[in-house]
C-alpha cells in the first residue's frame, strides 16, 4: 500500500475507525473485546460489543461467538436496570468487523421526527451514555468484559 509519511490514515473500516477515533466512548475492553458506545445513537444506551482484532463471523470460532452472547446477555441485564427499556434490538454485524450492537427500545419511540426528517432526537449524548453505563455496573458490581 502506498502510504505519505507524516499523514494520519483513519480506519475504512467503521468499527476499526470507531476505536481508534473515540476511546472516549469505550465502556470496558480486554485483550480480546471491546464495548462501547455508538457515536450515533440510534436511541439512549446503545451500545457495541465488538472484537479488537478486524475479523468477521466466518473468521471466528464457536468459543468466540458464545462467549460474545454471554457477554451480551451480561450487557443487557446493566441496560435493562439502567434504562429500564421495553425490550432491545439486537444486531450483528457479520462483516468486515463482527460487532453486535444493543439497543434499547420503548414503546412509541419512533417519533415523527424520525419518521418524516430521517432523523432522531437522542436525549443523552454518547459520553454521558459511558459514564451512565460504568456507574450502573459499579453500582452492581458488575464487569462486562469478564
Ligand atoms: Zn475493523
Amino acid at each position: 500500500m502506498f502510504r505519505i509519511a507524516g499523514v494520519e490514515y483513519i480506519p475504512v473500516c467503521p468499527i476499526c475507525r470507531h476505536i481508534k477515533l473515540r476511546p472516549d466512548l469505550i465502556i470496558e475492553q480486554n485483550n480480546k473485546y471491546i464495548l462501547f458506545v455508538c457515536e450515533r445513537p440510534y436511541n439512549n444506551g446503545h451500545i457495541i460489543l465488538a472484537l479488537r482484532e478486524h475479523k468477521s463471523l466466518y473468521d471466528v470460532d464457536y468459543i468466540t461467538l458464545k462467549e460474545m452472547l454471554q457477554i451480551s446477555k451480561k450487557c443487557l441485564e446493566v441496560l435493562a436496570k439502567a434504562y429500564s427499556p421495553h425490550g432491545f434490538n439486537l444486531d450483528i454485524v457479520h462483516e468486515p468487523h463482527l460487532a453486535i450492537q444493543m439497543v434499547p427500545r420503548w414503546n412509541g419511540d419512533a417519533s415523527f421526527v424520525s419518521v418524516f426528517h430521517g432523523t432522531r432526537v437522542i436525549a443523552e449524548p454518547p459520553q454521558m451514555t459511558v459514564n451512565y453505563i460504568r456507574s450502573m455496573c459499579d453500582q452492581l458490581g458488575v464487569k462486562l468484559l469478564s
